[in-house]
């Protein structure tokens, strides 16, 4: 697409045009503003059936998988997945396939510091980094969930409330000032919901019945109907409480059509993450789409923004670099201008782009780093996964991947002591724990054990975990035998995931590799990333103890394996397994990318004012999760969204 400057010029050069980018894009589009957008990913297909064609044939069925650049060629002794080398990639990123390749350069995007802890309970001990994102117009809404919930009011004042972490800029208020946005937000992505559960939750954190939403407020949609796995707690966690606080399921408000509107109706076929085929859910290139149609909107795809430059303390331009083919040469290079600038490309990449200006007088750490603090306290909600079979069977493998959650253990007091979470129901059986259903089937087939149905596992409970005691251990089945025991298998699998909340840790941070660059030849992200205190430590141990005993509630049978003993060097160091207390815990990463660019209180502590605009640069915005100064609980991107929309209102204002 060529570019048309403008008889005034550019008021806003954005990038990055994921979904911060791109509602950013269509408030100001829509007010008559000019706008521009550099992605540095290729455009949104014609037919998503593009990228539909490579998930079919992608030999592992990732988030990632679908989209490009392509992740997997032909494998080999050293490289078995055939990963490709970040370094002859353009736009590389980092993918789940590459965390258990973590420290190996050459098939690993991220670049990690040598291990220097000895031990697997030091808190000091280096991890990968669990999530990953996409380079691709409409940035990595391509691949989430849809889960769209609210963070909590202490959530903005978990320093003044208990004691840790930080504040949001203004705490409490800050929360009342983004309660218009957050019902915009539902009605940019559409969220389908219905609203007397959320009202009966939000209660119970002592937010007045219509305090998130306004009195008159409808949700877009009805709630997605849903599945018999919700059913089946709803009906057993009631008697449970952790912390003294009583469970209860509530359904998940979604990104996804529960009947049809613009976009098709949910066809619950469970594809959400890598890929709906049919759009039904929500992602950033509907309000791509919507920014473009307003007619002052243009957008340069393959455009890689790779220097920010000044003019004294105001941003005056972003230089680019431009590319045709994914591994070929650069083609071109040049520089946006614009009245006011918007960084939105996402935790890893945006400061990257900010580290890797430091060619400015004045600025020899690079743009909106005068407080030091770009690129620091990196977080995700650290995963706990637990899983088992049920009784009776729940039909796994049916409808989206999550449709209801425990959400009533968000907030408590406990949080002086440990971090709080939210329990997601998975509706995907052991999709995400076990890489099932394929995994299972070569257990049954070639009798292996890797599931712990096919052998002499006894879990933690002391139960034992043969699925079919009739069958000798290694069993090898074939015909009909094995379908029965596969559907027997496939149609109970539980499973459940806790998005433990992060601190802050100003040494989790990403930093720019001076040894290793992409194909552009821009320096790869060097990242560090520990899990160092207790009060997450101790989320894990809750976790853990409170899915025992709702799988007992359910009398379900627990299959979530102790993980191997962490190796700490070597040729394959255990990438996200640590020690604590005596007891071995996985973590995973929820693909929530948070905070290192946060807003704050002081110019001294972080990169930007509550108004998302930097302390340094005052006509220089910055959007997305890399301003959350805490993670909270929720799932960040119904958040991003009111942010961006509260974002789109101030610069339309300094636009004036
Ligand atoms: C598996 C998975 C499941 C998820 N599920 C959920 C969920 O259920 N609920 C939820 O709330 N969140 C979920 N998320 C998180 C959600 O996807 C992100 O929060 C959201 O997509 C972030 O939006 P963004 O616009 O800030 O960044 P992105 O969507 O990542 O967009 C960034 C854009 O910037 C572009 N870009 C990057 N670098 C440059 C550069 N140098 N120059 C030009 N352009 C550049 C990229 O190509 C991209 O288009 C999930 C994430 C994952 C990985
Ligand atoms: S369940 Fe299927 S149709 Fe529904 S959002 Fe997920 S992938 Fe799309």
């Amino acid at each position: 697409m060529s570019i048309t400057i403008p008889a005034g010029g550019f008021d806003v050069v954005i990038v990055g045009s994921g979904i911060s980018g791109s509602i950013i894009a269509y408030q100001l589009g829509k007010a008559g503003k000019q706008v521009l957008i550099l992605e540095g990913g290729p455009p949104v297909p014609k037919s998503r059936e593009d990228y539909m064609q490579t998930f079919f044939t992608a030999n592992a069925k990732t988030p990632e998988s679908p989209y490009p650049p392509t992740m997997q060629g032909t494998g080999s002794a050293s490289n078995p997945l055939g990963q490709p080398d970040p370094a002859t990639l353009n736009t590389p990123r980092y993918t789940v396939l590459q965390i258990n390749a973590w420290q190996n350069p050459a098939q690993c995007y991220f670049v990690y510091p040598p291990q220097t802890a000895t031990r697997a309970d030091d808190p000091e001990m280096t991890f990968a980094f669990g999530s990953s994102y996409e380079r691709v117009a409409g940035g990595t809404t391509w691949h989430w969930l849809g889960t769209s919930l609210n963070h909590l009011p202490n959530d903005f004042q978990l320093k003044t409330k208990y004691g840790q972490g930080v504040d949001w800029p203004g705490g409490a208020q800050f929360y009342q000032s983004l309660l218009p946005y957050y019902r915009k937000a539902t009605e940019t992505i559409g969220v389908s919901s219905d609203k007397q559960p959320m009202v009966d939750l939000y209660k119970t954190f002592d937010v007045q019945p219509d305090g998130n939403y306004g009195p008159n407020y409808d949700f877009p949609m009805p709630g997605i109907t849903p599945s018999l796995n919700d059913v089946l707690y709803e009906d057993k966690v009631t008697s449970l409480k952790i912390d003294n606080i009583g469970l209860f399921v509530t359904p998940t408000p979604q990104g996804r059509n529960s009947q049809p509107g613009k976009r098709r109706q949910c066809a619950g076929n469970t594809n959400c993450i890598p890929i709906c085929p049919i759009q039904a859910k929500y992602d950033g290139t509907v309000t791509l789409a919507e920014a473009l149609q307003t007619g002052n909107v243009q957008i340069q795809y393959k455009t890689v923004a790779n220097n920010i430059r000044l003019s004294g303390d105001q941003v005056s331009g972003i230089d680019y670099l431009t590319y045709d083919s994914q591994t070929g040469p650069s083609t071109g290079k040049g520089t946006a201008v614009g009245k006011r600038y918007v960084l939105a490309a996402h935790a890893i990449e945006t400061p990257k782009l900010l580290l890797m200006s430091n060619g400015n007088p004045g600025y020899p750490n690079g743009v909106a780093n005068r407080s030091d603090q770009v690129g620091r306290n990196l977080m995700d909600h650290v995963m706990y996964l637990a899983w088992g079979l049920s009784k009776d069977p729940i039909y796994a493998f049916r409808g989206p991947l999550s449709t209801s959650g425990i959400e009533s253990v968000r907030d408590g007091a406990f949080r002086t002591q440990r971090a709080a979470y939210r329990i997601e129901i998975g509706n995907e059986g052991w999709n995400w724990a076990t890489n099932d259903p394929y995994t299972t089937l070569a257990d049954f087939v070639f009798g292996q054990n890797n599931t712990q149905l096919n052998g002499d596992s006894v879990n933690q409970q002391g139960q034992s975990l043969r699925f079919d005691p009739s069958l000798p251990a290694f069993s090898q089945l074939y015909g009909s035998k094995l379908v029965a025991t596969l559907n027997n298998v496939y149609i109970r699998q539980l499973r459940l995931g806790y998005l433990i909340e992060q601190l802050p840790d100003p040494d989790n941070r990403v930093q720019l590799s001076s040894q290793y660059k992409d194909h552009l030849g821009l320096p790869r992200p060097q990242v560090t990333y520990r899990i160092r205190e207790n009060y997450v430590r101790n989320g894990f141990v809750s976790a853990k103890a409170a899915s025992t005993e709702i799988f007992q509630a359910l009398g379900a049978t627990e299959y979530t394996q102790v993980p191997a003993t962490p190796v700490l060097s070597g040729t394959s160091p255990s990438p996200t397994t640590f020690q604590y207390l005596g007891d071995t815990f996985t973590f995973y990463g929820a693909g929530h990318i948070i905070g290192t660019y946060r807003m704050g209180d002081s110019a001294t502590t972080s990169v930007l004012n509550a108004r998302q605009q930097s302390w340094d640069h005052s006509n220089l915005y910055m959007v997305g999760s890399g301003v959350f100064p805490t993670t909270a609980t929720a799932n960040p991107t119904l958040t991003i969204a009111a942010l961006a929309l509260q974002a789109a209102d101030n610069i339309l204002a300094d636009l004036g």
